[in-house]
């Protein structure tokens, strides 16, 4: 593992304006992942799990396309948010439409032929659930508590992306600002998964990347996205391979996230590269530096 420590004071200067908010696309965004899961699935030790969280991103992809309508913030809710810089659609206090328990019978329905067997049997066990039963697995998922119960949370977590990357594009961009707490997601308040380094008209801006509704908001780099320190941010990465995941960490609270450079690889996905990564959470690990955002899908903390 190799770190090395950007001083303070070497921030980026974007010229011109920024775009804050970069929100999920209907037809791309879990179809891209889905992409990106195969892609990585193909050379590596964990391929058949990719493979899988391939299939699970393909019936995300599609419970997305026919979403059915759902109540959203009314716009003097929405008003009321923007002048008190708190997020609209905050995943803790949302109260949840039972459509979202469709969703989760939708995609297991979707991923069950191919699964591997422990899978199976979480399919079958969820198809057995009343809603009350999901809406509990859902609070504790949305919690951080997972270990409720590790194999059905990854289902769980995967319909409720769609349920919220939903109400995000039909609400849009002019909805949501930004907030008082630049760490969490300005739509649902949500720690992110990653952040990632843009290329293109965004060149060389870093985003966090939400772990919940896939919303993207700017933050400048070298500053740490969970206390915005800017002193003794150091960066990890595993030595040989071309750089494209880096460990971020910081001195100062202690924490890391992953920092993904799409110059170094054009097809990096949040969600899918964070995953296909692990090996470096398990060196980080070693250093005693606590990640700082969940993977909504990574059940082995
Ligand atoms: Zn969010
Ligand atoms: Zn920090």
């Amino acid at each position: 593992m190799t770190a090395t420590i950007i001083q303070p004071g070497q921030l980026e200067a974007p010229a011109g304006e920024i775009t804050f908010l970069r929100l999920p696309a209907r037809d791309s965004f879990f179809k891209d992942r889905a992409e990106r899961f195969r892609q990585l699935a193909r050379e590596h030790k964990m391929g058949k799990f990719l493979a899988f969280m391939a299939r699970i991103a393909d019936a995300q992809h599609a419970a997305l396309q026919h979403f059915p309508q759902v109540p959203l913030p009314e716009a003097s809710e929405l008003a009321r948010s923007r002048e008190h810089g708190m997020p609209p659609l905050a995943a803790r206090s949302w109260k949840r439409h039972a459509t979202w328990c469709d969703t989760v019978r939708e995609i297991t329905a979707a991923s069950a032929s191919g699964a591997p067997t422990p899978a199976q049997e979480t399919i079958a066990r969820i198809g057995n659930m009343t809603n009350e039963e999901l809406e509990k697995l859902a609070d504790a998922v949305l919690d951080g508590h997972a270990e409720l119960d590790l194999a059905a949370a990854p289902f769980i977590a995967a319909a409720l992306q769609v349920y919220w990357v939903h109400m995000t594009i039909t609400l849009g961009n002019t909805a949501f600002a930004r907030t008082d707490m630049p760490n969490l997601c300005p739509v649902c308040a949500s720690a992110p998964v990653t952040s990632i380094v843009r290329i293109g008209s965004e060149h060389g801006l870093r985003y966090l990347h939400c772990s919940l509704c896939g919303t993207e908001w700017h933050m400048v780099r070298t500053k740490c996205s969970n206390c915005e320190s800017t002193k003794g941010i150091a960066y990890y990465g595993i030595e040989g391979d071309k750089g494209a995941v880096k460990a971020e960490a910081c001195e100062e609270c202690g924490s890391y996230l992953k920092i993904l450079y799409l110059d170094k690889d054009p097809y990096l996905d949040p969600t899918a590269d964070d995953l296909a990564s692990l090996a470096l959470d398990i060196l980080m690990d070693e250093t005693g530096i606590q990640r700082s955002g969940p993977n909504l899908f990574l059940i082995a903390p």
